[in-house]
């Protein structure tokens, strides 16, 4: 007899509609295929949303977190404090113009920068000496080099402590940027999420709360960097520049129209997409606080409201994470440990000189961190079996 495998939950699902299909396909009736009204369209959808005075699409979060490093003028040398809890992009965008991530560990309940420790490592940094050696990687900034700005990161939703943060960077004349990639429609005390810094940047692969397929945006209510992203974002071409003049070294960071497009209309359902992925995650909060042996997500007051991104549950300390994986694999249940520390990325110790042990609480949260399958599509019976099959493999 066949063995019947039981059908499989994936991993994510993006959340698309007839309106989203109409959408992309009425752009195909046109010629307008690139910077045409789509993008002015999505932008404008982003604005009203956050608050923020400029939007700039562009076609992923990465090209955004690289246009803010420059925006900022983040330079080689350059240092910038910021975690190694994130995926490798908020770090990438600062390798790219040669500058050095100083990390700090984070916050063991949230996994966000720690604010203690980021506004010791500024002091000292800008100390200078032995006092900054100390933040240092072992190679790599050998170079002197100025503190020139923060990047933190809102992991996995929930916002970082942009209150202390803000203080930091005001004391020391940093800049500070604010991957929110992972949090579109949070809030932290009743602050969008993205409005928090001096410029802000979503991020919209198929597992986000929207998606454009490939893409990303910034936000920004500072004229002056909106101008130069927008003109960095498209080749270098700075206002009044004909298609063929390039004032910048620029990029082809644009977003084409059928993304934009279907941007737009995920835009338009937004408070229902966000509503569905809080349903999913509540369904799983009722079932984990059953299970004895997982830790299921803490949102922290400042959040006074989370954007689920992935649902990451922490098992025990000595869990045989890969193991549990397996056996939930095989049983049609997808999971993956989340995040993988950066600073252990085989490039990131070769160059910097890293080592296990450099940051223990992220490398902790590494170890026990395990992402379940979550999309606002899931049913409840889907959250059930995936709460079923964790406790009898565990
Ligand atoms: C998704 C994500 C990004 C951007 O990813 P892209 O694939 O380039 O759109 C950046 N930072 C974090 C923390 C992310 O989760």
């Amino acid at each position: 007899m066949d063995y019947q495998a039981p059908p499989r939950i994936p991993m994510s699902s993006p959340d698309l509609t007839e309106s989203e299909r109409q959408a992309v396909l009425s752009v195909l009736q046109t010629p307008n295929l690139s910077m045409g009204p789509q993008i002015r369209a999505f932008e404008e959808a982003f604005r009203r949303f956050t608050g923020s005075r400029h939007a700039l699409a562009v076609n992923s979060g990465t090209a955004g977190l690289h246009l803010c490093v420059l925006a900022c003028g983040v330079g080689a040398g350059d240092r910038v404090l910021t975690t190694p809890f994130s995926f490798v992009a908020s770090t990438n965008a600062l390798l790219y113009e040669r500058a050095v991530p100083v990390f700090v560990d984070v916050d063991p309940v949230t996994g966000n920068m720690d604010v203690e420790q980021t506004a010791q490592a500024a002091q000292d940094l800008q100390a200078g000496g032995a006092a900054a050696q100390r933040w240092l990687p072992r190679t790599g900034a050998e170079a002197p080099g100025a503190l020139k700005s923060l990047l933190a990161v809102d992991v996995f939703g929930q916002p970082a402590d942009y209150d202390a943060l803000r203080g930091i960077s005001a004391r020391h004349g940093l800049s500070l940027i604010e991957d929110s990639c992972e949090a579109l429609g949070a809030e932290y005390k009743g602050r969008p999420a993205g409005t928090l810094g001096d410029c802000g940047v979503f991020a919209f692969y198929p597992n986000k709360q929207i998606t454009t397929g490939e893409g990303g945006l910034v936000i920004t209510d500072d004229e002056r960097m909106s101008t130069l992203m927008q003109a960095l974002r498209n080749q270098g071409r700075a206002p009044g520049d004909t298609w063929l003049e390039h004032t910048y070294l620029g990029y082809n960071y644009r977003l084409d129209e059928l993304s934009a497009a279907l941007g737009a209309a995920q835009m338009a359902r937004i408070d229902e997409l966000l509503t569905s992925r809080q349903q999913v995650a509540d369904w799983y909060a009722e079932r984990l606080a059953e299970i004895p042996g997982v830790e299921a997500p803490v949102l922290i007051p400042s959040t006074t409201r989370v954007s689920w991104f992935v649902y990451v549950i922490r098992l025990a300390r000595g869990a045989d994470r890969a193991a549990l994986a397996e056996r939930l694999g095989a049983r049609g249940v997808p999971v993956r440990p989340y995040f993988s520390p950066i600073h252990l990325q085989p490039y990131m110790m070769e160059r910097f000189g890293y080592r296990r042990g450099d940051f223990p609480v992220t490398e902790d949260l590494g170890e026990r961190g395990l992402a379940l399958p979550f999309s606002g599509k899931m049913s409840e019976e889907q959250v059930d079996a995936v709460c079923r099959t964790l406790a009898s493999c565990l």
